[in-house]
């Protein structure tokens, strides 16, 4: 584990316990490429929809993703454009909506761990309390984590379609606290893969910051720690 709060002195620092933990889903505690990937697959081959541009797909998708963090469009638009936006550039034909609840249907049938995210929560949640702040739809990620066995471990479950703001939005950070019952922004501490939504939105309000960066894509940062692995939290 290294604390990088001064860029550029680099240290060996363990990470200090917390009271509360709160927790991003997609890349950190699930594995949401495996998922979306199974998903996609599935989605492709009921529409008919040719493999090889999976990947344009994915692009618009997460160019879309992007917008919504930006608050540059709505979460309804999001899902009732990114199949149809897909098609037109491919010239294929398609009921956008339909297409979007039948992947959302297959996505909430993928539930696979990132590594050691049960153990992580397990042992995090035998001492501190643990919340989810998720950017997703609510019964897909609901589903989700209750087929990955993670329910017993946290306190609530925070999705960005019940509260009516994304990361990195103060709002979620502070439904997150308010559910939680937790006043002391000081004991609290955001883990998450994403910069510009869970590092960004913690730093902005007033929690610290710890960078789930399992693969180093991020050696620039403005979280306060940055881990390779969900046990160097414990
Ligand atoms: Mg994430």
């Amino acid at each position: 584990m290294v604390n990088e709060k001064t860029p550029g002195k680099q240290r060996t620092h363990p990470i200090p316990p917390y009271d509360l933990y709160l927790i991003d889903a997609d890349g950190t505690l699930l594995d949401f490429e495996a998922g979306e990937a199974a998903a996609l697959d599935t989605t492709f081959r009921q529409f008919g929809l040719p493999v090889d541009t999976m990947d344009s797909y994915r692009r618009i998708n997460a160019g879309l993703w992007r917008r919504l963090a930006e608050g540059t469009i709505s979460r309804e638009r999001l899902f009732s454009s990114r199949f149809g936006l897909f098609a037109r550039a491919h010239g294929i034909a398609l009921d956008s909506l339909q297409v979007n609840r039948f992947f959302l249907e297959q996505l909430s049938h993928q539930a696979q761990h990132m590594p050691g995210a049960e153990a992580m929560l397990q042992a995090l949640s035998s001492r501190a309390k643990v919340a989810v702040v998720t950017n997703g739809v609510s019964f897909a990620q609901k589903e989700r984590f209750r087929r990955a066995g993670f329910l017993p471990y946290i306190r609530h479950l925070v999705v960005s379609e019940d509260v009516g703001a994304e990361k990195p939005a103060a709002l979620i950070f502070e439904r997150a606290l308010a559910l939680c019952g937790h006043a002391d922004k000081t004991t609290v501490l955001m883990v998450g893969d994403e910069l510009a939504t869970d590092i960004a939105g913690a730093n902005a309000f007033g929690i610290a910051s710890c960078l789930y960066d399992p693969a180093g894509k991020h050696p620039q940062h403005q979280a306060a720690y940055r881990i390779s692995s969900l046990q160097e939290l414990v």
